[in-house]
Formats: structure tokens, C-alpha cells, sequence
């Protein structure tokens, strides 16, 4: 039997992850499960996995989880001390899913455990970066990544050796407008951002999809998880993602992972890794699917993996600058306040007035955070 955490459980990888973990009840126990606010829906997986504790970040919920969890022996707590609590009680295995870089402390707090962390939460790694790497390194923790491309190429250079990568290709969707004209952009509501084609998000994520800021972020995410070097990590759009990324080798051999578009695969190979274990997914049926296309991306449009390739270039704390922007112009953007070309257009701005210096700590790159936070909102403010 292996220990579990879900950080970040009433969300969607939440939900993918503890779907597995049903179909599989006497292989795991589940020590922790955490949540936002939805003390609610976190209180009915805490019942039905008989968890240690269960932790809302949002403090203001902690009564309504309390009365929840009343006489079921589970412990309940509120706020961000508690969640990096819960994470430190250290598990086998840690998922992390909480959104954003709220999920960087927590993340930490599990990697200083030195267990396995299943990474969903591309934020906390895209801001911390070599603090995140070298305390993985520190600690003997074991970083899965979950993010369905890192999957695919942490799958497609077992048992090669780095020093032979020739090229690390992400495949990106395009998300839902990759075929709309500038214009057409500028107008793009909320909702139409949300409604991705193949893949069923979180709401942050949706939108980074839109922007291809998912696949900027997933780029900078790539740049620490395999140090092939910045010049060997490429993009292409690939509308069916059913390719879910490849790796190319020197004497010409591409290996890539294709599966369902369903992140219980990426979420199942970690939690079974270095094993295999079953999901009920529907087998690929390449002849009903019958055609993969290509295509450059086009960063007209889409300058955010431009952004995110010159992130990672400059490296240090610039990374977590264009994150911290991005969400906030995420969240501006969802609440009616800015249009969807402004996102890309504000997190440029952001990263043109603020360059710190290299983050030694996390609590150096949760100044930088808040400090870019900050400056992201007057740009809000005053558009
Ligand atoms: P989601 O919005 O569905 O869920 C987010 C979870 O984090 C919820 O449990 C929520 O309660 C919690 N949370 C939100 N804000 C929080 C805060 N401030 N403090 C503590 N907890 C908070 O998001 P998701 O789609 O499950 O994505 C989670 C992470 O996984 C993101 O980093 C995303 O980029 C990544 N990811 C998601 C997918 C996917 O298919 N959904 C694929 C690859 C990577
Ligand atoms: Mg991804």
C-alpha cells in the first residue's frame, strides 16, 4: 500500500487523479486532500477516502469544512500555513494540482520530503525554476511531470541518454482559435476561450491554451525538467493532440507518445511509474482518427511563446515575472476587464519594466511573484 496527497483534489487533475485512485482503492491510502474554497466537495473526498486531513487555503471556509467533516475523525484546517502543513506530513506520492503559483510553498514543502511529486502545477516550476530544481536535487525527491507533453518526453528518453537528444519537440493544440484572425482575437469573450476542443481544463489553463501561454509555459517547463539546452526545445502545432510530444536522437530516430486526450494517462503513468497500471480510457483508434497534421506555430498572433522563449533565455527570476503577469491578466480577462489580445500584450509590458535578479530562495521568488502581481494590476487598472 503507497501513501497519496493531492494538492489541489477538487479540481480537474484533482478529479482525473482521484478517479484512478477509486479504481484502485487497496493499493493507496490517502493521507491529505486539499481544495481552494469548496469546503463542500472537499469534504465528500475526504469522507470517501478516509483521509488524515483535509485543508481549505482560503481560511474563510475552514468553519464550513469543520461542520462537513463533524464526527468523521478527519482533521480539518484552513489557510496557507496549514496547506504547506499538510504537504510537509509528506506522502509516497504527492500530486501536485493546485493552480498557479499558490501551489509553489506547498509543492516545496512536498518536495523537501523527498518523495515522488506527480507535477501538474507548471506555474510553481515555471517561478521557482533552479530553486525548484535544486531542492528536488537536495532532497532526493523524484519529480514526475504530469503536464501530458513532459509525460510524453519523460517517456520518450527513458532509457537514452540525454547527451544524444538532437531536438525535444512539444506538440500544442492550438487551442480553440487557432485558425481566428487578429481581429476576430481582439473580440474573443471568456467563454469562447474556455470551450477548448479536445481537452476538458480548469479555467486558468483554458484560457493559457487560447493564448498558447500554456505551451510558452510548458516550454520554460520542458527548459528545467531536460536540460538539452533552450536551442533543442521546439514547438509544433498538431490540431488532434494525439501526439502528445517526441523526441528526436541523433542518428535520426523520433520517439513520441500518442494516447487518448485524457490526462488519466499522463496522471497514470506517474502513479504507477516505474510500473504501468490500467485506466479505463478507450484505446487510440488511429483508423477512426485517420489523419495527424502539423504546423508551425504562428507567433503573430500568439506572441506568447516568443515571451516565454526569451524568459527562459534570460533565465533567473524572469520566468516567474512573466507567470505572475500572466495570471493576473488571466484573471482580469475572465473578470470583463481587459480584452484577450491585451493578455499578451500586458504580460510584454510587465516583463519590459521589471527584471530582479535571480531568485536564491522561494522566498525570493514569492517577492518577485508579488511584486510582478502588483505592477500586472495597475496595468489593469489603467487600460
Ligand atoms: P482547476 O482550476 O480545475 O483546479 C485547481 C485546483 O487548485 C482546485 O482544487 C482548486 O481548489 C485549487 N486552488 C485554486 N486556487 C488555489 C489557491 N489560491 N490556493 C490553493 N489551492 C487553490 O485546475 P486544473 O485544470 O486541474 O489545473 C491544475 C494545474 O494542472 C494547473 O497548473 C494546470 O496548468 C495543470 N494542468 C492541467 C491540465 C488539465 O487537463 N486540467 C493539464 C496539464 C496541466
Ligand atoms: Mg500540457
Amino acid at each position: 500500500m503507497r501513501s497519496l496527497t493531492v494538492l489541489g483534489a477538487t479540481g480537474s487533475i484533482g478529479a482525473s487523479t482521484l478517479d484512478l485512485i477509486r479504481r484502485n482503492r487497496d493499493e493507496w491510502r490517502v493521507v491529505a486532500l486539499t481544495a481552494h474554497s469548496n469546503a463542500a466537495d472537499l469534504a465528500g473526498l475526504a469522507r470517501e477516502f478516509g483521509v488524515e486531513i483535509a485543508v481549505v487555503a482560503d481560511e474563510a471556509h475552514l468553519p464550513a469544512l469543520r461542520d462537513a467533516l463533524a464526527g468523521s475523525g478527519i482533521e480539518a484546517a484552513g489557510g496557507p500555513a496549514a496547506l504547506i502543513e499538510a504537504a510537509a506530513r509528506g506522502a509516497d506520492v504527492t500530486v501536485a494540482a493546485i493552480v498557479g503559483c499558490a501551489g509553489l510553498a506547498p509543492t516545496m514543502a512536498a518536495i523537501e520530503q523527498g518523495g515522488i511529486i506527480a507535477l501538474a502545477n507548471k506555474e510553481a516550476l515555471v517561478s521557482a525554476g533552479e530553486v525548484m530544481m535544486a531542492a528536488v536535487e537536495r532532497y532526493g525527491a523524484t519529480l514526475l511531470p504530469i503536464d501530458s507533453e513532459h509525460n510524453a518526453i519523460f517517456q520518450c528518453l527513458t532509457g537514452n541518454e540525454r547527451a544524444h537528444v538532437r531536438w525535444i519537440t512539444l506538440t500544442a493544440s492550438g487551442g480553440p482559435f487557432r485558425d481566428w484572425s487578429w481581429e476576430r482575437l481582439s473580440a474573443a469573450t471568456p467563454a469562447e476561450a474556455i470551450r477548448h476542443p479536445n481537452w476538458d481544463m480548469g479555467a486558468k489553463i483554458s484560457v493559457d491554451s487560447a493564448t498558447m501561454f500554456n505551451k510558452g509555459l510548458e516550454l520554460i517547463e520542458a527548459h528545467y525538467l531536460f536540460p538539452v539546452g533552450l536551442d533543442r526545445l521546439r514547438i509544433i502545432v498538431h490540431p488532434q493532440s494525439v501526439v502528445h510530444s517526441m523526441v528526436e536522437y541523433r542518428d535520426g530516430s523520433t520517439l513520441a507518445q500518442l494516447g487518448p486526450s485524457d490526462m488519466r494517462v499522463p496522471i497514470a503513468s506517474a502513479l504507477a511509474w516505474p510500473a504501468r497500471m490500467d485506466t479505463p480510457c478507450a484505446p487510440l483508434d488511429l483508423a477512426e482518427i485517420g489523419e495527424l497534421t502539423f504546423r508551425k506555430p504562428d507567433e503573430v498572433r500568439f506572441p506568447a511563446t516568443r515571451l516565454a522563449r526569451e524568459a527562459a533565455q534570460a533565465g533567473g527570476a524572469i520566468p516567474a515575472v512573466l507567470n505572475a503577469a500572466n495570471e493576473i491578466a488571466v484573471a482580469a480577462f475572465l473578470g470583463g476587464q481587459i480584452s484577450f489580445t491585451r493578455i499578451s500584450a500586458q504580460v510584454e509590458d510587465v516583463l519590459g519594466s521589471y527584471a530582479p535578479p535571480p531568485p536564491g530562495s522561494l522566498s525570493d521568488v514569492l517577492d518577485v511573484d508579488m511584486e510582478a502581481r502588483a505592477r500586472a494590476r495597475v496595468l489593469v487598472t489603467s487600460t
